[in-house]
């Protein structure tokens, strides 16, 4: 489809530049060459390279020509050629015949093409000029680079400059999102500060997480994991539990942490099994099912456990339940029973192997670790458990 709309551009670049030539050649009686011809040959025969450079060596830019220019640079991006992009948007700035508007929209082109390629500080020094070019009366164009700019600092994990970039589009218009967004980069920072023993820092970090969105249930598991740092291991316990009601697909999130803290502060078993079977009728989720299996198989025995799980997956069959069940029936059985349970063991690890755990909600990315910012659509707190049989 690309390559048929690259052909399309260009023919009609060529055109154009052939009826613009001629037009001027009427008033002014100089010769056209046959460049445009020329660039009609490159790309017959596949040289998209010469084909470029022909057109934008031949075309001017100017208001008539400008959008011919701005869609063959677009194309190249969308392609992933983006060394070409940035020639054709480089160029159009370099002939600078335009009024202020048309050329702040082509900068705001090229800083995209910047971005793709990697090349941050360009894309970085374009944009935080045109953010603050007093000359921006577009409020579009001042949005459009504070958004490229946030882009960047989530890339290089900037977060206290995402921020503040963040707070200033949040003014502007979809304040949710950038609010949800502002509530990650402070659990982002609370996080860096915890793995540096910060502890102070991460206290006021997290703070503002919970002041910018107070459902991210994300967090909740960072003043957990903060509290249990700190010894006060009650609080923890307050701090986890409340992910159930944030958002109960992120509790299997919380469990490591939530069964350690529920040791360290001596509260009994009975109680945290509570805990998880309120959990459960909110999300079916297989992780609680095992936790919940554990705390019972110590307690009341494998009978007990045996049955409990026989009964979840009889109402939600997973691989992963079905397997922790023949784990229980192994370690009573001898003989050619137990070789069998054992070869039946290694066919359902192996039907999930290599299945993803997680999936994102907005682009339908896959993986088998938990995210907190999708790398493919950048959404954050998109990603969460499959559920179904290979997943919880
Ligand atoms: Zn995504």
């Amino acid at each position: 489809m690309d390559n048929w709309l690259l052909y399309v551009i260009i023919v009609a670049a060529i055109g154009i530049g052939w009826w613009l030539g001629r037009r001027d050649k009427d008033k002014t009686s100089e010769v056209v060459g046959p460049n445009y011809y020329e660039g009609l040959n490159y790309l017959l025969n596949e040289e998209s390279d010469r084909a470029v450079s022909t057109f934008i060596e031949n075309l001017e830019v100017n208001a008539e020509t400008l959008e011919t220019h701005l869609a063959l640079g677009g194309l190249l991006r969308r392609r992933g050629e983006l060394e070409k992009a940035v020639v054709v948007h480089e160029n159009i700035l370099a002939q600078a015949k335009l009024s202020r508007s048309d050329l702040q929209g082509v900068e705001l082109e090229l800083a995209r093409d910047y971005l793709l390629a990697g090349l941050l500080d360009r894309a970085e020094e374009l944009c935080v000029r045109l953010s603050q070019d007093p000359a921006s009366k577009s409020d579009g164009v001042r949005r459009e680079s504070l958004k490229i700019t946030l882009e960047i600092y989530e890339r290089e994990k900037e977060w206290a400059q995402a921020i503040e970039v963040a707070k200033l589009l949040a003014v502007g218009g979809e304040s949710d999102h950038y609010e949800k967004a502002i509530s990650h980069y402070y659990c982002e920072l609370a996080e860096d500060q915890l793995k540096r023993g910060d502890l102070e820092g991460a206290r006021v970090s997290i703070r503002e997480a919970i002041g910018h969105d107070v459902n991210n249930p994300r967090t909740s598991l960072v003043r957990g994991r903060l509290d249990v740092k700190e010894g006060h291991y009650d609080n923890a316990i307050t701090a986890f539990t409340r992910v159930r009601d944030q958002d109960a697909v992120y509790v299997p999130e919380s469990l490591e942490d939530l069964e350690q803290a529920f040791v360290l502060d001596g509260r009994s078993q009975e109680e945290l099994r509570h805990y998880l079977t309120s959990c459960l009728e909110q999300t079916p989720s297989i992780s609680i099912v095992l936790m919940l299996a554990k705390s019972i198989r110590d307690e009341l025995g494998d009978e007990a456990v045996s049955k409990f799980i026989a009964n979840h997956l009889k109402k939600n069959p997973t691989i992963r339940g079905l397997t922790q069940l023949i784990d229980l029936h192994i370690d009573n059985t001898d003989g050619v029973a137990k070789e069998n349970l054992a070869i039946l063991r290694s066919f359902a690890e192996a039907l999930v192997a290599d299945k993803p755990s997680y999936r994102c909600h907005s682009c339908g990315f896959e993986g088998k670790r938990m995210r907190w910012h999708c790398p493919v659509c950048k959404d954050w707190a998109s990603i969460k458990p499959i559920f179904g049989l290979e997943g919880e």
